[in-house]
């Protein structure tokens, strides 16, 4: 019998134990995955700190990009219906069923029937691992790319950007701020400028990121390193506005509440505001909402991420088409060894090896285009 690694979480703030387990022959229905990059964020490190409701022991990994192995007798299709055949590279997620009443009727992402694993058993039911089976087809999203692993990798955040511009639908002309300069805002960004704003706006750091952020279309950085105050940062945003008024759309892709306060201030009146990188309970802020709000016409909105599998399908077509500079998105491939150093990487100062952290991908196989 085959064996291979994956990487377990023995509990919050564990340890990262790499262990040996068989490999699956696929049941009918199936996929088996070969992986080749599992891409590390937030999410991953809100599970480790115990901040994300997850059954331990736990196998992390959930922007998986992997070639198919083998699929169960009878085989399987991708999303839009293509056979998968040994070899092609796929975009996995799980999530959501298509069929319960909040999946027709509300959003998916309020499927009842989801679950944190798709389904899919220990142990190859993560990204960190030499393998990914996935076992529940009716709850989980695949897809075909064909596009380099170091893209493809990105099909789960581009997604969550996706939802993101797709509702909040920045404008010919206008002004939009993007708080914060990880993956998500730097996507975020790129797609906002795809999508028609004509002027950006980048308030975030380090430097490194904001060097990327310019790549990704950004008219304006503003360096929160060197602009440390609040108050002197919100000055800073409005000056390079129109009429120093504010922007018409600002997306919040920080992650803490403070931010969230700090960035309905880039908002001109009439404005909106999408929030996205609040995908866990950071507290709360003091808000008032006559005058914050009302007084101001402001539209606020948020969301917690990819809302639905036509998303992700949209994110796959730009990431094909390469519209926007993907390669710089990777800024590590690293092997199943050292998970614990990326998560512990993206819950302090980013660094890696003396280098900036942009999205770090495990690399269950060793390094790959
Ligand atoms: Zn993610
Ligand atoms: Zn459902």
């Amino acid at each position: 019998m085959t064996t291979a690694r994956a990487v377990v979480l023995d509990k919050p703030l564990g340890t990262f134990r790499l262990e040996e387990f068989p490999v699956p022959d696929p049941a009918p229905g199936t996929v088996l995955v070969r992986m080749e990059l599992s891409g590390c964020c937030a999410t991953d490190v809100h599970t480790y700190l115990g901040q994300w409701q997850t059954a331990f022991p736990a196998l992390l990994g959930h922007e998986n990009v992997g070639q198919v192995e083998s699929t169960g007798p009878g085989g399987q299709q991708d999303y839009l219906g293509r056979e998968l055949k040994a070899g092609d590279r796929l975009f996995a997620r799980w999530g959501w069923c298509g069929q319960c009443y909040e999946c027709r009727t509300l959003q998916p992402r309020r499927c009842r029937n989801r679950s944190s694993s798709g389904g899919t058993p220990m142990p190859f039911s993560g990204g960190f691992a030499e393998y990914l089976y996935l076992n529940s087809p009716q709850t989980t999203f695949m897809l075909k790319m064909d596009t380099p692993a170091s893209t493809a990798v990105l099909s789960e955040p581009l997604g969550v950007a996706v939802t993101a511009v797709r509702r909040a639908q920045p404008r010919l002309g206008e002004t939009v701020v993007v708080q914060g300069c990880g993956a998500i805002g730097l996507l975020t960004l790129g797609l906002a400028k795809l999508s028609g704003a004509t002027r950006a706006i980048v308030i975030g750091g380090p430097a490194a990121r904001l060097e990327v952020a310019r790549a990704f279309g950004a008219d304006v950085c503003i360096d929160i390193d060197r602009v440390r105050d609040p108050s002197e940062r919100t000055r800073a945003v409005l000056a390079e506005t129109p009429a120093g008024l504010g922007a018409e759309l600002v997306f919040g892709c920080v992650g803490l509440a403070p931010a969230w306060l700090e960035g309905i201030s880039y908002v001109r009146d009439g404005g909106r505001f999408m929030e996205l990188g609040l995908a866990s309970d950071t507290g709360d802020v003091v808000f008032n909402p006559s005058t914050q709000l009302v007084a101001r016409n402001i539209s606020l909105m948020g969301t917690l991420g990819l809302e639905s599998y036509q998303d992700a399908v949209v994110a796959g077509r730009i990431l094909e088409a390469s519209r926007l500079p993907f390669e710089l998105m990777v800024s590590h491939q690293l092997p199943l060894e050292r998970v614990g150093d990326a998560i512990h990487a993206l819950n302090s100062d980013y660094q890696v090896d003396g280098k900036t952290a942009l999205k770090i991908a495990i690399a269950p196989n060793g390094p790959v285009a």
